[in-house]
């Protein structure tokens, strides 16, 4: 008896973008990538890192720097592996220049160019930016996140339409670099939502299906449930054509970082042998613990072990549909944290915790467990009313 056929994948027919040694779009196989969670400073750390992704099959490695130590640091650790790098400018746009001989692709987050707006246009930004990628043969990346959209795009859709402000903010990105003659970038538009990665992607894909896409979901948190969420939405994009290159961010110890690379490959693996079984609305009917996968701006390693010790004490709540955010820095932390019931964000030495939008305060380390539980309680007595 013949095997039923599996249906043919038909990709998306993106443009080729060259990052160092591979290219992605087109008809080239689907990049993994991850990104380094130690602090750039820590050159050995970094190193030592890189190394374990690259072991693991990574494609290209992203590294944050939000100084010039970092930029130097970078250059340093530049010198000592061979990987495609990317680097992640966060808010200091101006360092692209420093960093860009020394890596192959630059990442910038269009909410994070607003800043400072009266100072310089984010048009003019993001020129820069381009004409630093194009000096220096570097790709670029339009790294949309539902945690930072420029306000004055968000402010033009009503506040529970968090799709169409990351939409529109890409296309906005994407015109001026197809106005400034440029082609070699790539778009991420990502939410800790699996449900909404798809939506996004879909509807961006629709209209501009020459441009290829980077896919994540944001704080899918720890394994297994960051790789489930992940996988659901990855299956329902990569299936239907949508998707040149992915990453996994999963909430794992520094020694652990490898595993996002496996769980790509793997879901690559299964969805191309036709093996896709995601039907469920996972982590929208159920308690859903969203959480980082940490970066250099982690300022206390105590973060991931956080994360867990809130998986674990919330388990007596699964059944309630709440959103519990664990977020690994200030920096990011409070936007991040703002669509979420409760919310955590690290510091040095004291966690913030907020409800919904109004913040509660910050606790110790060894104080928040016992004041996350007494809020969640509370919750859950108002959800049962
Ligand atoms: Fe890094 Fe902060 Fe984002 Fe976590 S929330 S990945 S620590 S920038």
């Amino acid at each position: 008896m013949n095997s039923p056929q599996r249906p043919e994948i038909v990709r998306n027919p993106t443009r080729s973008v060259a990052i160092g040694s591979i290219s992605i779009g087109s008809q080239h196989p689907i990049a993994v990538q991850s990104m380094t969670a130690t602090r750039t400073q820590d050159i050995d750390a970094t190193v030592r890192q890189i190394h374990d992704l690259e072991a693991a099959g990574a494609d290209v490695v992203r590294v944050a720097i939000d100084s010039r130590r970092d930029a130097e640091a970078l250059m340093e650790i530049r010198r000592q592996v061979s990987c495609n790098l990317s680097v992640d400018l966060q808010e200091n746009y101006r360092l692209a220049e420093v960093i860009a001989p020394h890596v192959n692709k630059i990442r910038y987050n269009p909410g994070h160019l607003y800043h400072h707006e009266t100072e310089r246009p984010w048009q003019d930004k993001v020129r820069y930016l381009m004409q630093v990628a194009r000096d220096n043969d570097c790709a670029m990346r339009v790294g949309v996140n539902c945690g930072s959209v420029d306000p004055a795009v968000k402010e033009r859709f009503a506040e529970d339409d968090s799709i169409s402000p990351m939409l529109e903010s890409a296309w906005q990105h994407c015109a001026v670099l197809d106005e400034l003659g440029f082609d070699r970038y790539c778009v991420s538009l990502k939410d800790s939502d699996p449900q909404k990665v798809i939506e996004v992607n879909r509807r961006f894909a629709e209209k501009r299906p020459d441009v290829p896409l980077h896919l994540g979901v944001t704080e899918a948190g720890m394994p297994p449930d960051g790789i489930i969420k992940t996988r659901i939405a990855f299956e329902q994009l990569i299936s239907r054509g949508i998707g040149d290159t992915i990453r996994v961010s999963l909430t794992v110890a520094n020694n652990r970082k490898a595993e996002e690379i496996a769980a790509g490959r793997k879901i690559l693996e299964e969805i191309a042998a036709g093996r896709v079984r995601s039907v469920v609305d996972y982590g929208l009917k159920t308690l859903n613990i969203i959480s980082c996968p940490s970066c250099s701006r982690v300022e206390n390693e105590a973060f991931v072990e956080l994360g867990e010790q809130v998986r674990e004490m919330t388990r007596y709540a699964e059944q309630y549909r709440i959103t519990i955010a664990v977020m690994g820095c200030r920096v990011n932390g409070p936007g991040e944290t703002d669509d979420a019931d409760l919310g955590l964000w690290c510091g040095p030495t004291h966690v913030n915790f907020k409800r919904g939008k109004d913040t509660i305060g910050a606790f110790p380390y060894d104080a928040i467990l016992p004041r996350l539980k007494a809020e969640l309680d509370q919750l859950i007595v108002q959800r049962s009313a």
